[in-house]
């Protein structure tokens, strides 16, 4: 596969409705800018597409000119710089339509998960989104999509229906498990490999609120904490999810008053059941350390970003993550010996282990790309990237984290939160070594020419 570097013929995107910005034009660094701050994306030219004809023919384009694309939405997942070719940006496709009687939604490129909960939440029902509803809900589903209520509901990407995607040669195409079901499967999970979704149609769970939030205990009860969640996770049930976090939290107006310039120990819970079961359930956390501040509380689907309480302002940051096989007494003294109270200068903002298994541990109706079924705990760091050194601080400490529990890894990542993506081989940890290689033989499919070239490829 050959790089291609071309200087656009913009005459041919004339057909374009939205706008076509070049270097230097007014809107052209707002659009190119995304969430995460870490890469700086200079692409040749952005096609700010306001529907499926504009991706159709900015893919016709491309595919014309040799010219290398890629897509993007909100930049929550702008980990590595696209600095050369055609940038698609979905960020104006943002129409989400519910049908109540179906409950399903037709979600559009550019919706967040934010946009799609505001449409949900009336008739009752809510999507699989994560820990923030201000990523996009695309990028997110067609890398697995891990969800704040995985345990309960599995993986976003196990209630798609179908897909409305334009290939790179500029082809519009619906896939559904007996509609191109080779392409079905590689979206769902496989990333933005084989083409530019424009909408997919998703099931939706009926729920209205959940009882959810933050068990906030100091820093020094780190270990007694996590101890006692270890334990708790191999007993509760699946309409419990939960993630046990330390937390190192700038000072900052951002942030709870009572949150803020502080060394945590969180235990974040979701819980789908009654909520008046979740007290008893609650209680061997509560009474593990200390809780100084306790904001759980039943809420709105549309307000679960309060969980996590996930940045929402644009910063750059470096994440990453490991699939862990089991949190045996051995692997919680490696992780307390990288980020725990004894560690002082750890430049971590967060270091979170969310609980695996109940209805992620099944296998999908429909077979997918999601590699990460077989993982007992989830392990992601993020750290707020400054200037140098700061930057190399984060950099060993992220590597070394890692690196420390790689014996109770399942040896894979999750693609959505893998973080900067490294060479080929880093790159497909992402996936089993029969799910990689199914991948390339999908990508050879429909993109042979590998125009989608940037960023998690296989
Ligand atoms: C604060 C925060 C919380 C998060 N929480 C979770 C979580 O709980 N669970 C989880 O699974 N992930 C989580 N993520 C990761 C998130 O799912 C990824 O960053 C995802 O890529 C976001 O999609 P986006 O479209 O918003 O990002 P963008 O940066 O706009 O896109 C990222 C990538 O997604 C793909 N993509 C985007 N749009 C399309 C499209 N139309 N067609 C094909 N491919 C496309 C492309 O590969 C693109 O490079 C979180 C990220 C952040 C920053």
């Amino acid at each position: 596969m050959t790089t291609t570097h071309h200087t656009p013929d913009l005459f041919a995107l004339s057909e374009i409705r939205g706008p076509v910005l070049r270097p230097g034009e007014d809107g052209y660094a707002e659009e190119a800018t995304g969430f995460n701050l870490a890469a700086l994306h200079t692409p040749d030219v952005i096609v700010v597409a306001t529907g499926t004809d504009d991706v159709v023919t900015a893919l016709r384009w491309a595919s014309a000119t040799g010219t290398p694309v890629a897509v993007q939405a909100t930049g929550h997942g702008a980990n590595f710089p696209i600095d050369h070719g055609l940038l698609i940006s979905t960020a104006r496709m943002t129409d989400v339509q519910v049908d109540p009687e179906r409950r399903t939604a037709t979600i559009a490129a550019g919706a967040k998960w934010r946009d799609v909960l505001k449409a949900t939440a009336p008739h009752g029902l809510a999507p699989l989104n994560g820990t923030s509803t201000d990523a996009g809900a695309i990028g997110y589903t067609v890398g697995g999509g891990l969800p704040l209520l995985g345990r309960t509901y599995g993986y976003a990407t196990d209630l798609v229906r179908s897909f409305q995607v334009v290939t790179p040669d500029g082809t519009l195409r619906e896939t559904d498990p007996t509609h191109e079901p080779e392409l079905f499967w590689a979206l769902r999970g496989g990333k933005g490999n084989v083409g530019v979704v424009t909408s997919l149609v998703t099931e939706l769970v009926p729920l209205r609120t959940v009882l959810g939030g933050g068990l906030y205990s100091s820093g020094e009860h780190a270990e007694a904490l996590l101890t006692a969640w270890a334990e708790w996770t191999r007993t509760v049930p699946e309409e419990m999810c939960s993630a046990f976090g330390v937390l190192r939290l700038p000072p900052i107006p951002q942030l709870p008053e009572q949150l803020r310039g502080r060394f945590w120990a969180r235990v974040a819970v979701t819980w789908t059941g009654e909520p008046a079961e979740a007290e008893q359930l609650l209680a061997p956390i509560r009474a593990a350390a200390p809780v100084e501040v306790d904001m759980v509380e039943e809420m709105p689907c549309t307000d679960v970003d309060r969980i996590y309480i996930e940045p929402q302002d644009p910063l750059p940051a470096r994440e990453s993550c490991s699939l862990l096989r089991d949190l045996t007494p051995d692997a919680i003294g490696a992780f307390l010996g990288q980020v725990g109270p004894d560690v002082p200068d750890c430049p971590l903002l967060v270091a979170q282990l969310r609980h695996m298994g109940g209805a992620l541990s099944r296998p999908a109706r429909t077979e997918d790309a999601v590699c990460a079924r077989d993982a007992a705990h989830f392990l992601e760091s993020v750290a707020v990237i400054g200037a140098p050194p700061d930057a190399e601080a984060v950099e060993r400490a992220t590597t070394s984290l890692h690196a420390a529990m790689s014996p109770y890894s399942t040896g894979r990542t999750m693609v959505n939160i893998h973080g900067t993506p490294g060479d080929a081989t880093d790159r497909a940890r992402a996936w089993t070594p029969e799910v990689h290689d199914r991948l390339r033989r999908a990508k050879q499919t429909y993109d042979p020419s590998n125009l989608l070239r940037f960023g998690h490829t296989v």
